[in-house]
Order: structure tokens, then C-alpha cells, then sequence
């Protein structure tokens, strides 16, 4: 098996090949803590579980290998792979972040870095000309996402790693949304790249946890040293079902982006829905570059509903395929509110400021039939119409 594979390919057989010892297609689940050493400090690559074990190794290479990536390191959650990464900044240290991105990753850089020192500001980095206006000497890192979450912005990743780069700084891209099957941030220049394979990665709504990669030998190192400091790592099982979530992931994300490309066409010509984002949409502001920078324009897409927060409410008690849950990139569609509930955290103001208005939906389209899916959203949106009038 080689990286030189096309993707499909790797993502089948990326990290693993039938144990030499059994044959096995699939690998053992190594659940021992601890590694015999022939004498102290001599052993066979593995020491103690939290430190490296064969399970997690096979995720981290066949992760990195669908990434195109030199290395890459496995956490407990897409959150913990975050701080881990934040652990790299010190104090006086500065973070440009993209202003429409996971909840947690703002509560991450406002509430827990911030305090320890490193600050952060939140620009929209839609015209990346806004990134050169940010930087401040202290800038060490930017961060973004693309598509963003919830508005699906799309970001140009090449033009902003150059601003970046240029200033000194690292460029970051959570990837979670795209997923390496649909764009390669590192190829366009990013020096970091990080999932919560809690999303697509697994795909089936059983793991949570999180993953970076890298091309930067020395930023790598680090990382290793505070995986293990840290020690935010996942369980062996959990490794296990992410890579056996990543070997359906091409064929899943082709059907996610059919069925959510035609569900955001029939929900621009819906009377009740005032605005849809979605890049596969001609319409949208970042149709072009999401055609030049991605395979694909993804399985999400969020839209705003007439009448507010009571219509988006009435919307959410009233779909029945579409479960009402946090989350995303299940094999299950799911639907959710991110002023109520994903995006609660951020202060209604700076919500505001960015642009999830109270409307504002937000749909993970999952691999159901999507004439099934179509209906029952027409029908919780007559009902949510019904209630408005
Ligand atoms: C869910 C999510 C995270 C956080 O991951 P967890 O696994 O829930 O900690 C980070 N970024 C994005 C884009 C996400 O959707």
C-alpha cells in the first residue's frame, strides 16, 4: 500500500495492512496499557498506551495518509485536539480566528486560552485583504474553517496561508466539515489540519474524538510531546470504529453532497425559507472558489426560515426523519437551531454581528432517501408556515 494511491483507494486500505501474524483484513483492537521491555527503555515501539499504541498508530498513519500528510496524532475529541494544538501558543502569543466557526472553538480561544494569556480576535476572513488588516506582531497562528460553521462561508485557503506565512504565522484549518475526501488543506498550503472525527471521519454517530495533522517535523514533535503531557488520547476501541467509519467515507460523502445539493435547490424556491447557505448553490458568494478549492460542496447546509426563532422552533419539534440533535456527518440527517443550541454559547451580540440570525436552521443531510427527506421538510415547513399565519 502506498500513498501514491488515488483516494478512494486509501481510504480503504490507507494504515493497515492483513496482520502478517493471522491474516486478519481488519486489525486487532489493542486494549494492554502497558508493553513488555525486554530491559528498561528496550522494547518495540510501545511503552505505555497513553504514550502510543498499535491501534491508535494505525488511525494516526491511515488519517494522515488521507490528509497527505507526514504525521498525525489522534485525540479523545475534536475539542481536546484543539486545546492540544492552543497548548502550542504561550502567553503574549495572538490567534486570528475566523468569526463564523465552532462554538467550542471560540469558547476554547475566549474562556480557557485567553485567561492563560493568549489573546484572540474573530474576523470574517472571507476577503482575505481582512487577515492582512489583523495580524499583529504577536500572531502566531490563524484559524479557520471552510465551509464555515453554521453560515458556509467559503474561505480561500491558498490566498490566507500566504498572509499567514508571510507575517510569520501558522495557518490552521478544521477540516471537519469537508473532510479530506473533498478538499486538502494542507496541498493548499495550511501547516495544520484538524478534524473531530466525531463527524464525517467515523460517519455513524458512535465516537467522539479528534485529529490533527501536519507536514512540519518540528510542530509535529510538539505536538507528540503534548499529546501524551496532556494526554487527552482516545481509547483503542474508539480508534478502531473511526478507522472502520473511514473506509466507507468517498462513498458516503458522494451520496451526502447528491442529496444535500438537491435538497438546497428545492429549498431556494421555498416560499416559507427566506435565504439558503449552501457553496453548491451557483447563488452563493463562494460558489467559484468552492468549485476551484473543493471536490464537492458538502453534506451541510443552513438556511433561515420566515419568522424567527418560533417558526425555526415549530421547524425542529415538527420534522420526523430529521432528528432534532446536536452534531454532524452521521449516516442519520439531523437538523438543529445554532442560536439555541450549537452556537448558544456565543454572546447573542457577537451571534448577531456575524450573522446567525434567530431563523437560521441548520441541517446535517444524511444518507436516507432523499425524496423522503425532501417530504419532511415540505411538511415541517407547512407546519411551521401554518403557525406563522
Ligand atoms: C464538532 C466540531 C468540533 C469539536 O469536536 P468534538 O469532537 O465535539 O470535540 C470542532 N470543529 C467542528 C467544525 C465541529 O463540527
Amino acid at each position: 500500500m502506498t500513498t501514491t494511491h488515488r483516494f478512494d483507494t486509501l481510504a480503504v486500505h490507507a494504515g493497515y495492512e492483513p496482520d502478517p501474524a493471522t491474516g486478519a483484513v481488519m486489525p486487532p483492537i489493542h486494549l494492554a496499557t502497558t508493553f513488555a521491555q525486554q530491559g528498561p527503555g528496550v522494547h518495540r515501539g510501545f511503552e505505555y498506551a497513553r504514550t502510543d499504541n498499535p491501534t491508535r498508530r494505525l488511525l494516526e498513519r491511515c488519517l494522515a495518509d488521507l490528509e497527505g500528510a507526514r504525521f498525525g496524532l489522534c485525540f479523545s475529541s475534536g475539542c481536546a485536539a484543539l486545546a492540544t494544538v492552543l497548548h502550542t501558543l504561550g502567553p503574549g502569543d495572538h490567534v486570528v480566528c475566523g468569526d463564523d466557526v465552532y462554538g467550542g472553538t471560540h469558547r476554547l480561544l475566549r474562556r480557557v486560552m485567553e485567561p492563560l494569556g493568549v489573546g484572540a480576535d474573530f474576523v470574517d476572513l472571507t476577503e482575505p485583504r481582512r487577515l492582512r488588516e489583523a495580524m499583529t506582531p504577536r500572531t502566531k497562528m490563524v484559524w479557520i474553517e471552510s465551509p464555515t460553521n453554521p453560515l458556509l462561508k467559503v474561505l480561500d485557503i491558498a490566498a490566507l496561508a500566504e498572509i499567514a506565512h508571510a507575517a510569520g504565522a501558522r495557518l490552521g484549518v478544521d477540516n471537519t466539515f469537508a473532510t479530506p475526501a473533498l478538499q486538502r488543506p494542507l496541498e493548499l498550503g495550511a501547516d495544520l489540519v484538524l478534524h473531530s472525527t466525531t463527524k464525517y471521519l467515523n460517519g455513524h454517530s458512535d465516537v467522539v474524538g479528534g485529529f490533527v495533522a501536519t507536514n512540519d517535523e518540528a510542530l509535529a514533535e510538539r505536538l507528540r510531546f503534548l499529546q501524551n503531557a496532556i494526554g487527552a488520547v482516545p481509547s483503542p476501541f474508539d480508534c478502531f470504529l473511526v478507522l472502520r467509519g473511514v473506509r466507507t467515507l468517498p462513498v458516503r460523502m458522494r451520496r451526502h453532497c447528491e442529496s444535500a445539493t438537491q435538497l438546497a435547490l428545492w429549498l431556494a424556491a421555498h416560499p416559507a425559507v427566506e435565504r439558503v447557505h449552501y457553496p453548491g448553490l451557483p447563488s452563493h458568494p463562494g460558489h467559484a472558489l468552492a468549485c476551484r478549492q473543493m471536490r464537492a460542496p458538502g453534506g451541510m447546509i443552513s438556511f433561515v426560515v420566515r419568522g424567527g426563532l418560533p417558526a425555526a422552533r415549530a421547524l425542529l419539534e415538527s420534522t420526523r426523519l430529521f432528528t432534532c440533535a446536536e452534531s454532524l456527518g452521521g449516516v442519520e440527517s439531523l437538523i438543529e437551531s445554532p442560536p439555541l443550541m450549537t452556537h448558544g454559547s456565543i454572546p447573542a451580540a457577537e451571534r448577531e454581528r456575524v450573522g446567525i440570525v434567530d431563523g437560521l436552521v441548520r441541517v446535517s443531510v444524511g444518507l436516507e432517501d432523499v425524496d423522503d427527506l425532501r417530504d419532511d421538510l415540505a411538511h415541517a415547513l407547512e407546519v411551521t408556515s401554518r403557525g406563522a399565519r
